[in-house]
């Protein structure tokens, strides 16, 4: 068992800035932990991957070279209240915009924990309409805020008008839930997810392997026995997981606890998120050590959301360079060239 330090003496956390200024940033951006986290936390400071993650900084008050309220540009792409339709053939869906905890680099904090908690039904029901009404549709994904902090009748009821939708194949949900609040992980919840007729793919968002809490793995296996497809989405973050050996320590955690690692964000430029970004070209290193350290099941594709809402795109390192018409020099893993030509 690791020792949790407590706060200091004058019960706040060391490093994150003074109380009134955190007091700030708390009227700005959402706040809460859990128990779960907090047992997480090797300590209460600055340093700790876990701490960092989730406890408020007075450098959020700062706003960073091209950061917006909207990174990603969902806003363009919001045909109707909690829907957003950037890729034709899968839509997010927005049941609920509060969260177990409160992420401090949060892409949606604009959003998330301030707006109205819950999708009002008459919004749910439109939103639903959506879906029902293209037939291109064949992935809806449960997004938010939190999907899995609806009540497992809510949740229910989503599922149950999911799979009266014929071209709706697949239902995904992407949730901090399992790892920040596995108490929610209940056997109601469970039997929601086993009793779907479609299946389930459950992305869990997760950022160090410190956050795999004895609890965290019970509910995935919870999860992996309720009949759920188990993926992972981590964000890299500075001071977090921005090293090729924290990363590796996670993605094969992930993968002994039956979890795919999906994809590695790219963080995006959210407001006053500046301290928590890493370059472009310093995780397509970190990816570049990964690549040959890891098998492919270990390995998540690297992703930027391009700003201004252009959507996702890998950016992995490239090891194909251009030798002329049909041909190419590829790079192994050692670092070594290849001629690689068309016949
Ligand atoms: C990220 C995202 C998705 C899911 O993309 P995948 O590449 O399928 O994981 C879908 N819709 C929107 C709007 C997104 O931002
Ligand atoms: S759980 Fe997701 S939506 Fe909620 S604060 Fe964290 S990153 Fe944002």
């Amino acid at each position: 068992m690791m020792t949790v330090r407590k706060p200091n003496k004058n019960n706040r956390p060391e490093g994150f800035g003074d109380a009134e200024d955190l007091n700030r940033v708390a009227a700005r951006y959402a706040v809460r932990v859990t128990p779960a986290v907090y047992e997480a936390m090797q300590a209460a400071a600055a340093d700790d991957p876990v701490a960092r993650q989730y406890l408020p900084d007075t450098r959020e008050l700062e706003d960073g070279a091209g950061e917006t309220p909207d990174p990603i540009g969902d806003g363009a792409h919001s045909p109707v209240s909690g829907i957003v339709h950037r890729y034709p053939d899968r839509v997010l869906l927005m049941p609920a915009l509060h969260c177990a905890v409160y992420c401090r680099y949060c892409f949606r904090r604009e959003k998330v924990g301030r707006d109205e908690a819950v999708l009002p039904d008459e919004k749910l029901a439109a939103a639903l309409d959506y879906i029902r009404g293209d037939e291109n549709i064949k992935e809806v994904i449960l997004s938010g805020g939190d999907p899995l902090i609806l009540s497992p009748r809510r949740l229910a009821g989503i599922f149950t008008a999911l799979e009266e939708i014929a071209h709706v194949e697949i239902i995904r949900i992407h949730s901090r839930v399992p790892v920040a609040d596995p108490q929610r992980i209940t056997k109601q919840l469970c039997a929601v997810l086993e009793g779907s007729a479609k299946p389930v793919y459950l992305a869990v968002h997760v950022n160090h392997a410190q956050e795999l809490t004895r609890d965290a793995e019970k509910s995935l296996k919870k999860l992996h026995a309720a009949g759920c497809v188990l993926l992972s989405q981590s964000v890299l973050l500075k001071g977090v997981n921005d090293d090729a050996d924290t990363l590796e320590t996670l993605f094969r955690a992930l993968v002994r606890l039956r979890v795919k690692p999906y994809y590695l964000h790219h963080p995006d430029r959210a407001a006053g998120t500046a301290h928590f970004r890493v370059t472009l070209a310093e995780g397509r290193e970190i990816m570049r050590i990964l690549q040959s350290r890891l098998s492919g099941i270990c390995r998540p594709v690297y992703m930027l959301d391009i700003p201004g809402g252009y959507g996702k795109v890998a950016v992995d390192p490239c090891r194909l360079h251009s030798a002329g018409k049909n041909a190419y020099h590829i790079e192994d893993i050692h670092g070594n060239t290849h001629f690689y030509a068309q016949e």
